[in-house]
């Protein structure tokens, strides 16, 4: 990742955390993260901010079988949501068999036993 990169993640999981999490769609209704000044599928530079929908759906997800260090003992299942036109991968936050395609999920910001922030998915119907 680059540095501005990295920027727009702790951007995007400060928004995250405050319930405030949007995204940038175009005339086209093609989504994308900010920060960005052009349309990333068509490169129309008239990008509108939209409240990130509460809840997404599991597009796809997977089990870590050997999770990385920070992550050790933590939940290995990582997965990719929609959330209208954009998508979000996060670790999910539930038990395996919990973890379906077509689950809705709310985003949120979590923190691994490594001190490392991250986005992570909470699965509201089953608490
Ligand atoms: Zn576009």
């Amino acid at each position: 990742m680059t540095d501005s990169q990295n920027a727009g993640y702790d951007d995007l999981l400060d928004a995250v955390d405050l319930n405030q999490g949007y995204y940038l769609v175009c005339e086209s209704g093609h989504g994308s993260f900010p920060p960005r000044q052009v349309c990333p599928k068509c490169g129309s530079t008239h990008l509108v901010e939209k409240p990130l929908p509460d809840t997404g759906t599991i597009s796809t997800y997977t089990e870590i079988q050997v999770p990385t260090a920070e992550f050790a003992e933590e939940t290995p299942i990582v997965a990719i949501a929609d959330f209208g036109p954009v998508q979000l991968t996060g670790r999910v936050l539930a038990e395996g068999n919990d973890v379906a395609i077509g689950v809705r999920v709310s985003p949120t910001v979590t923190t691994s036993q490594a001190g490392e922030r991250h986005l992570a998915f909470d699965l509201p119907t089953r608490r």
